[in-house]
């Protein structure tokens, strides 16, 4: 298994990582967001659909005087 960091060959140790340095990268690459989940969700109140009767034109109405 290969670092993640660096490419070199992972240690029981420190696995997933070859040394303490490149596991202390990882871990300030999750501090600095770098590695930020995605959090963006769509929003829910999206534009309004019109309502089928927006949707036909006004009939006149003849005016029963
Ligand atoms: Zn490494």
């Amino acid at each position: 298994m290969a670092c993640p960091i660096c490419g070199h060959a992972t240690t029981e140790e420190y696995a997933p990582f070859c040394n303490a340095r490149c596991q202390l990268i990882d871990l300030g690459h999750w501090i600095d967001g770098t590695y930020r989940l995605p959090s963006d969700e769509e929003n829910p109140d999206g534009p309004v659909s019109h309502p089928l009767f927006l949707d036909k034109p006004l009939e006149e109405q003849p005016i029963d005087d």
